[in-house]
Order: C-alpha cells, then structure tokens, then sequence
C-alpha cells in the first residue's frame, strides 16, 4: 500500500471525529425524513427528502475522501453510470464504450441513448487506442474489464481524449479506489458499484460518481434530484459501514488472489487463467503502472462448461453468484449472461476466507474436474 493510500484509509476512520460533542454518538444515525422543518426562505441546507438526507452526506465525505473528488451517490452502480451519461450527452454526440465490458452499460447506451440521437460505438479495452478519439464527446473505460479482466492505458487515454476535447468516464468497479486512482491518471469522472467490495457484505446496492470537476458535479446532482434516483438512508448507512472496512478487507482478498493465482495456473483442470497479478499476464507490465494492487478477480477457463459448473457447485467455500467483491469467494459461468467468453471460463472472486483454506476447497474441487 502507497503511503497516500495508508493516509487515506486511516483518515477514513476518524473523519467525523471533530464534528463530535461530548456524548455524542460515534457512528452515523439513520435519518429517515421526507420533509424537513422549513419555514420562510428555502435557501438553507436540507429541503426535501428527494434533494438532501444526511445519510447520503456522511457515505458521500466517505467516499470523497477516498477519491480526493466531490462524490455524489446513488442507489446502484448502474444508475451512478446513468447518471453522467444522461446528464452530459445529447442529440448529435457521439459515445465511445468498451465491447467486453459490464455488458449492463453497453445495453443502456443500446436502448435508451441511441433513441436520443447519441451514436454509441464500441472497441475492445485492449484496442480502445485504435483509431483514436476524435469527434468523441465522452469515452468510457473500464479496466481491468469485467469479466475478461484485460486493460487499457488510463494515462495514455485520457491525455488522448483530452486533447480532442472529449471527457473520459472510468468504471473503476472492479479496482475500488485502494486499487487504482482513475481521477489522479487524468480522468474526468470515476463511476463504481459500491454494491461491490466497497460495500463488501452482498447485502445492499449503492453507486457512486466522483469528479474534481465542480461542473460536472453540479449536473450529476441535478440529475439525481430531478430524477430520483436516490439512495435510501439504512442503505448508505450499511454502505458506509462496509467501507470503513474496505482497506482490510480489500488487503486481504488481494493478497489472497497473488497467493492462489500462481496454484491455479498449475492446476491441470485449468485451461487458461488471467490475473493481471500474474507475470505471465499480457497486462502485467501496464497493471504495474497503473494499479496499486493486481485485484481479487481472476478469470478461470475450464476444459468445458460441464467441468465448470461442477468446479463451482462442488466447492464449499464458493458462494454460486454473479456479482462479485463480497467477504465470501464466489464464482460464476459469465457465458450465461451472454458475454463474448468461452463456455468453460470462470470469474472468480476471492473473498476473505484464510487463504489456505480456501485453496483446499479449490483445488479438491478442481481435482474432481480433470
Ligand atoms: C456490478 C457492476 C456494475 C453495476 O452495478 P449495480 O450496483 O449492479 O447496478 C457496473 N459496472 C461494473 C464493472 C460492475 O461490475
């Protein structure tokens, strides 16, 4: 971990502490309100339940600080990527969107933004340099891609996209910010789903868009209130309990993932394996660059999908769901959901469980599947 990055996580702990009067209570209270009191002139802080509630306020400094960036939250990773693109692109403007990844952002941009007159075209995260960014209003990255887990040069690209007067969106879903720092590579605006292991516990959806960027941010916010599309209290509040501990957590399933990836490699039942952790990774040389750590997906390809199915229902230790970044591992077949990846590959999510163990559960469910 960077020094920055131990800064932050500490800070992150005790960033209330001033605010505090004797016999207060330490951590957040829920605020369950629609109407708040307000006589005469409205111009105050809180108006209405749909414009401000307290407990957005507190996961927003939370997350703000993480990301040296004015956050705005919302109920979902999906509408934290709504957001800026209903609030930044019109009629005319053209969008450019990774091929292979969450393939969620790609059908919106599909069904709803083409019928306002934006054009979408996508590249792969591996060629998103190819042909380079003029004309483009906003490029949107995500890297490492979820789920084929391949990168793209962040610095590279929004120095690129820069300088043709576009705006870079990052997901940064899949490296949260204790893994990659989007935002200090040049972007314009980080978009994540906190419903992923910033939140940590599979217990609750939530989203966040963080830009230095006060205009950007100001359209972001008046999208949401003029929308609604606002996160409940005892969501955030559970959201912010689960990043105060991410850092740990985050640290351990890392750690967890380098220790596993160089067994799986090995493991005849395994065909292909990326983990951008890895040196034999194709990405490893930029993930050194970019990322501060190598992350806690590994994608697994199987001999075939029947060998995968039985690798992930017959280990105990493997949680079988989509969705990822929770304390328990877990796994999926992501060909299920369309995605352009073989019938056989796996994403893995390693969770927190002592690693030894977990690799004892893998690999005796392996060793059934050669
Ligand atoms: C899960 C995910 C999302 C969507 O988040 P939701 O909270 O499910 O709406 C967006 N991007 C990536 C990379 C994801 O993995």
């Amino acid at each position: 971990m960077t020094h920055d990055d131990a800064q932050r996580a500490a800070g992150l702990l005790h960033l209330h502490r001033e605010t505090l009067s004797k016999g207060d209570p330490v951590p957040p209270q829920i605020t369950l309100a629609a109407m708040y009191h307000l006589p005469g002139d409205p111009a105050c802080v809180r108006t209405y339940g749909r414009a401000d509630n307290p407990n957005w306020e507190v996961l927003e400094q939370a997350l703000a600080h993480l990301e040296s960036a004015d956050t705005v939250v919302f109920p979902s990773g999906m509408s934290a990527i709504a957001a800026p693109l209903f609030s930044l692109l019109g009629s005319g403007d053209r969008l450019l969107i990774p091929s292979d990844g969450y393939y969620t952002t790609r059908l919106l941009a599909d069904r709803f933004l083409k019928r306002l007159g934006v054009t979408v075209e996508t590249r792969p995260t591996v060629r998103m340099e190819d042909g380079g960014f003029d004309g483009y209003r906003l490029v949107f990255l995500e890297t490492p891609s979820n789920p084929g887990l391949d990168l793209c040069d962040l610095a590279d690209i929004t120095a690129a996209v820069r300088a043709t007067g576009g705006l870079t969106v990052v997901d940064n879903t899949t490296m949260t910010p204790f893994g990659q720092r989007p935002l200090d590579l040049g972007a314009d605006i980080v978009v994540a789903a906190d419903t992923k292991a910033p939140n940590g516990h599979s217990d609750v959806l939530m989203g966040h868009v963080a830009s230095r960027d006060g205009e950007i941010i100001a359209a972001v916010r008046e999208w949401r209130k003029l929308s609604g599309s606002i996160p409940g209290p005892f969501e955030c509040w559970l959201a912010h309990r689960g990043l105060e501990t991410l850092e740990l957590r985050f640290d351990r399933m890392c750690s967890s993932a380098a220790t596993l990836a160089p067994r799986l490699a090995e493991h005849p039942a395994i065909r292909a394996i990326r983990y951008p952790g890895l040196d034999s990774d194709p990405s490893h040389g930029l993930a050194q660059r970019q990322m501060t750590r190598p992350g806690f997906l590994i994608g697994l390809t199987l001999l075939s999908a029947e060998a995968a199915e039985a690798f992930i229902n017959a280990c105990p230790l493997l949680q079988p769901a989509t969705s990822f970044g929770g304390v328990h591992s877990s796994a999926e077949r992501r060909i299920r959901w369309g995605d352009a990846v073989d019938p056989g590959f796996v994403r893995l999510s390693v969770g927190c469980e002592p690693v030894e163990e977990l690799w004892k559960a893998l690999k005796t469910s392996l060793d059934a599947c050669v």
